[in-house]
């Protein structure tokens, strides 16, 4: 049977690895649409190869590119933000939720309004809307599948389990390239450095909140929202190999852990397939050769972003959005080297205690808060 899918990112890192998988299973899916920021020729590509209805550019000045590289193809382009939701709203049966950052919030709510089924990689748009995105989801009767190798591995760990048997949930953190590093040579650290992950292959962005272990608060709070177990049950431990994706303890003791290797293509398969299971070209993990896995706790005074991401989850209400929001400008800031690598999580923390709005109640008043955060981050690296 044919499925039509959607990628909203299809030129990133998440969206290659999806687009492989669907490459190699052709006959199953049908592709409906393809976005990007302002990638054009590249989506254009993508969009001629995979028969794309139709592609979006993000950005509207992008757009003209894209048409003259869609000439001839019967494939509709279109730009801006407006059309971005319209193509999400399009109700593909599986939608692959892959942009980077809060720019992602409103395509992935547009297409969980349709109540398909929705495979989010976008942590961003979920830790900033929380509990807004999962009564959404609720209403609408969505199906969300974590992409997010940590949070898949929990949802294929809990499988048929009840929350009221889980003691607690384990994320495992790599510890990202700087894991070793004294807080000394973190002052010093580059963006060149911080993009390069021992373990991972992914988009720039990701890659610098997981050298500050950001990205492992980001997924403390999205695993809040996707397995409400409660946070004093959510735990973090640094796993260097990333063999392990994370554990769920249960009550009687056990735990269950996903393991497999790190590529980004088997959680994304298992969100293909799910609740089936597919092939993937990954090589089957050879224990024996990896040897040893180890784990550690964290260090929350060399990375005190998990504990800030901590603290902004227990606050709840506005708070996760603004933390975002400002590390969001704080990476931006911190990739085009006007800001030293340790004022990341400093800068995140300012603004918090400057903008403390209230919860907010719809998908509008998260928007406001999220551009009201970034203007006070903003604000805050004219003093740097
Ligand atoms: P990339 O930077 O590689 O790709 C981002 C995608 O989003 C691109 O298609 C890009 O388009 C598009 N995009 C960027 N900005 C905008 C915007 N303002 N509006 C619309 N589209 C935009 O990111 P990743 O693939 O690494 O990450 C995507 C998401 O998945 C992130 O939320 C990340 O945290 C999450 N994730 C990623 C993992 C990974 O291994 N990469 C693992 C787990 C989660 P263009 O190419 O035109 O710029």
């Amino acid at each position: 049977m044919t499925r039509t899918i959607s990628i909203l990112g299809a030129t990133g890192s998440i969206g290659a690895s999806t687009l492989d998988l669907v490459r190699r299973e052709r006959d199953k899916w049908r592709v409906v649409a393809l976005t990007a920021n302002c990638q054009a020729q590249e989506l254009a590509r993508l969009a001629r190869e995979f028969g794309a209805e139709l592609a979006v550019v993000a950005d509207e000045a992008c757009l003209p590119g894209l048409r003259s590289a869609l000439a001839g193809s019967g494939i509709a382009a279109a730009g801006g933000a407006a059309a971005l939701v319209e193509a999400a709203a399009r109700g593909a049966d599986m939608t692959v939720a892959a942009i980077v950052g809060c720019a992602g919030l409103a395509p992935t709510m547009a297409a969980i309004e349709c109540g398909k089924t929705v495979a989010l990689a976008n942590k961003e748009a979920l830790v900033s809307a929380g509990d807004v995105m999962t009564a959404a989801v609720a209403r609408s009767g969505a199906v969300l599948l974590p992409v997010d190798s940590e949070h898949n591995a929990i949802f294929q760990c809990l499988a048929g389990n009840d929350y009221a048997h889980v003691r607690a949930i384990t994320l495992t953190a790599s510890g990202g390239p700087f894991r070793d590093w004294s807080l000394e040579q973190l002052h010093a650290a580059t963006p060149a450095q911080a993009i390069k992950h021992p373990n991972w292959d992914m988009g720039a962005k990701i890659s610098v909140d997981s050298a500050t272990m950001f990205n492992k608060g980001l997924e403390l709070i999205e695993a809040h929202h996707l397995f409400p177990v409660g946070l004093e049950k959510l735990r973090i431990v640094v796993h260097p190999q990333s063999v392990v994706h994370s554990m769920v303890e249960y009550r009687d003791g056990s735990t269950l852990a996903q393991l497999g290797p790190s590529d980004m293509r088997v959680p994304i398969a298992s969100c293909l397939a799910w609740p089936a299971r597919m092939d993937t070209p990954c090589a089957p993990l050879d224990l024996a050769a990896i040897g040893e896995l180890t784990f550690r706790a964290p260090d929350e005074v060399r990375f005190p972003a998990t504990a800030l991401c901590r603290a902004a989850a227990e606050a709840g209400g506005a708070a996760p959005a603004v933390l975002n929001a400002a590390n969001e400008i704080a990476v931006a800031a911190f990739l085009a080297s006007q800001l030293p690598f340790t004022r990341i999580a400093v800068m995140v923390e300012q603004v918090l205690a400057h903008y403390a709005p209230p919860a907010p109640a719809a998908l509008g008043d998260v928007f406001a808060i999220d551009a009201e955060a970034r203007r006070v981050a903003r604000d805050m690296l004219e003093l740097v």
